[in-house]
């Protein structure tokens, strides 16, 4: 328990930022970067906000990691926060920012190069079976996509996938979603499939799978029962890993039908999580979580003395220093 007084004392609301290299297009036509590192180890990075040097702005995070940083080092400072559900904590990552700042490769990673929701799964397993004398576990997981402010398991067959999903509050608070499929996982191999299969039901319905994910929010739910064995005692914690749709402002000529609307719902359940997490860490009496499809999945592990934290991405080019900003200044409002 000492281990958690220790993260505790850290409260419970953490925000990373994590920026992404250059990539090899913007490195190859002369990009110039305008966030720079050298403060870096105390969890502070400055943004030059024009050419020079002079407009400075910085930002301070509970951790900055820049772009030499890889998977293993995200996961280092991560881990002790996922795998304290299995003390019986809800918790709850999500990764927020533009599109094409890594997002999905912090949360997804690439087959060579796993992210979070993996590396999480195999911790899980791990310390488990660490401590199989005294406790028995029982692992499920449900991938769900929302869009629209519309609910989509990705884990349902094909067939059934125009059948919505609702969030139904049971007794104490309790949320659930009744005929959300809740895969049980024994090892890391079910896991890599669950999390395929749940990939590749993003497809579905889409003409450009990249599009559409930009614009809706991929969600884990990983739910863990415990058993201590010596004492009978149950427990049941829910851990959420949420990829959010692209923070990116829209374009001027793509401002009408489809796009509008789905522009809209973004904003909205973007907002919305930003409003629940500052009310949070402003010790808010009431906080806000029907506004939007994607605070109200969360509100179980959101607030009470569950654990938080967000990934904010950011893109080191001078291009997108206007969502940088924006980026930052949302991470800061939380915070
Ligand atoms: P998002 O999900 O936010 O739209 P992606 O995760 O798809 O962004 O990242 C965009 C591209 O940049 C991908 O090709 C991804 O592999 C690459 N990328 C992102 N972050 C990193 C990083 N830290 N190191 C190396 N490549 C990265
Ligand atoms: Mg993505």
């Amino acid at each position: 328990k000492l281990h958690n007084q220790v993260e505790d004392a850290k409260g419970n609301i953490r925000v990373f930022c994590r920026c992404r290299p250059l990539n090899k297009s913007e490195a190859s036509s002369g990009c110039s970067t305008v966030v720079d590192f050298n403060t870096a180890s105390d969890g502070v990075l400055g943004v030059l906000t024009t050419g020079s040097t002079s407009t400075k702005k910085t930002f301070k995070f509970d951790y900055v990691f820049t772009p030499k940083d890889n998977q293993d080092d995200v996961f280092a400072q991560a881990s002790p926060l996922v795998t304290s559900v299995l003390d019986g904590y809800n918790v709850c990552i999500f990764a927020y920012g533009q599109t094409g700042t890594g997002k999905t490769f912090t949360m997804e990673g690439t087959s060579g190069n796993r992210g979070v929701n993996y590396r999480t799964l195999a911790e899980l397993f791990k310390i488990s079976n660490e401590r199989s004398d005294t406790f028995t576990y029982n692992i499920s997981v449900s991938v769900l996509e929302v869009y629209n402010e519309q609910i989509r398991d990705l884990l349902a067959p094909p067939s059934s996938t125009s059948k919505k999903l609702e969030i139904k509050q049971a007794s104490e608070g309790f949320h659930h979603i009744p005929g959300l499929i809740e895969a049980k996982v024994e090892d890391v191999k079910e896991v890599w499939n669950v999390l395929q299969t749940g990939s590749s039901a993003r497809v579905v319905g889409s003409n450009n799978v990249n599009e559409r994910s930009s614009r809706s929010h991929c969600m884990l739910c990983i739910v863990v029962r415990a058993k201590n064995l010596l004492n009978g005692e149950c427990t049941k914690s829910k851990l959420w890993l949420v990829d959010l749709a692209g923070s990116e402002r829209l374009g001027k000529t793509d401002a009408q039908g489809d796009r509008l609307k789905e522009a809209q719902n973004i904003n909205r359940s973007l907002s919305a999580l930003g409003d629940v997490v500052s009310s949070l860490a402003n010790k808010t009496n009431h906080i806000p979580y029907r506004n939007s499809k994607l605070t109200h999945l969360l509100q179980d592990s959101l607030g009470g003395d569950s654990k938080t934290l967000m990934f904010v991405q950011i893109s080191p080019s001078e291009k997108d220093l206007s969502e940088t900003l924006s980026s930052l200044n949302f991470a800061t409002r939380v915070r």
